[in-house]
């Protein structure tokens, strides 16, 4: 179903966005890798990528916290493999400080780049997307874009901020073939987390591998973290024809966290 079609993910050179550039590839999209990192490492996952799922693999290093940047990387994805129809919002970045120290810089930083950023995407890939009159718009919130933890004031109010522009989105498209949602992941096992396993450990002075069960056990009942693999299977779903009609959701992957 979506063999041939141009998935854009930001933040895929890691993580969950890599799990879910993937899944999309294996499933014969062409995609658009975005983030940070070494460049030989990204250009052998670029390739690797290509080879193994026979599919267009291209990569754009845009900071996704400047609009400008973010407006360019959708036109080169354009340019170099079809317009954009499947925007994956996924970059994101935490800090974690009580509010009354909370650096205000950091602020401007998490909500940038975890909230504005799909804004701007989402405006960037509209006009294609309402020309085929069809895609599919993927944000990739939290549990903590439905439920709140301490020490995460930008966080929680940037992923509360993706749920609320997500139904904002859908609704706007609701009579279109374009769709968009969120996905609420819990606990997945990335560099992102692995820095507040090691920042735990030592603040605790505790072996590293407890500070890792105990992360994820006093949220998620299942005791086990979510897999980029997981998250990618779900955002597949989400481009079938099945799930047309899945519209404005915040669809939970959190191992039970949020039904508590
Ligand atoms: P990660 O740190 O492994 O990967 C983040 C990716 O974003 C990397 O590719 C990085 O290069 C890129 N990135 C960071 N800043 C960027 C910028 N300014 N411009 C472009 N790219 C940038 O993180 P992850 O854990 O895979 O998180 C991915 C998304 O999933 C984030 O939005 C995060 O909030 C969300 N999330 C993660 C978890 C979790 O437990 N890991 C849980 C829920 C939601």
């Amino acid at each position: 179903m979506i063999k041939g079609k141009t998935a854009l993910v930001t933040g895929s050179t890691s993580g969950i966005g890599l799990g879910i550039a993937r899944a999309l590839a294996a499933e014969g999209a062409n995609v658009m890798l975005n983030g940070f990192g070494d460049a030989g490492a990204i250009d052998a996952l670029r390739r690797g990528l290509a080879e193994e799922f026979k599919v267009k693999v291209g990569f754009n290093d845009a900071d996704i916290s400047r609009p400008a940047a973010i407006h360019a990387m959708v036109r080169a994805a354009a340019a170099e493999l079809g317009g954009v129809d499947i925007l994956v919002n996924n970059a994101g970045i935490q800090h974690t400080a009580p509010v009354e120290t909370f650096p205000p810089e950091r602020w401007d930083a998490v909500i940038a780049i975890n909230l504005s950023s799909n804004f701007h995407a989402i405006q960037a890939v509209m006009p294609e997307m309402k020309r085929r009159n069809w895609g599919r718009i993927i944000n990739i919130a939290s549990a903590h874009g439905l439920v709140a933890s301490a020490q995460k004031a930008a966080y929680v109010t940037a992923k509360h901020g993706v749920v609320g522009l997500t139904k904002v989105v859908a609704l706007e498209t609701a009579t279109t073939g374009i769709t968009c949602n969120a996905i609420c992941p819990g606990w997945v096992l990335t560099p992102l987390v692995q820095k507040q396993i090691d920042d735990r450990a030592a603040r605790e002075s505790i072996p590293v591998e407890k500070a890792k069960l105990d992360l994820v056990s006093e949220k998620q009942p299942s005791h086990e973290f979510v897999t980029p693999g997981e998250i990618g299977a779900l955002a597949v779903f989400l481009c079938s024809d099945a799930a047309a009609q899945i519209r404005g959701a915040s669809l939970s992957i959190d191992g039970g966290w949020t039904a508590q």
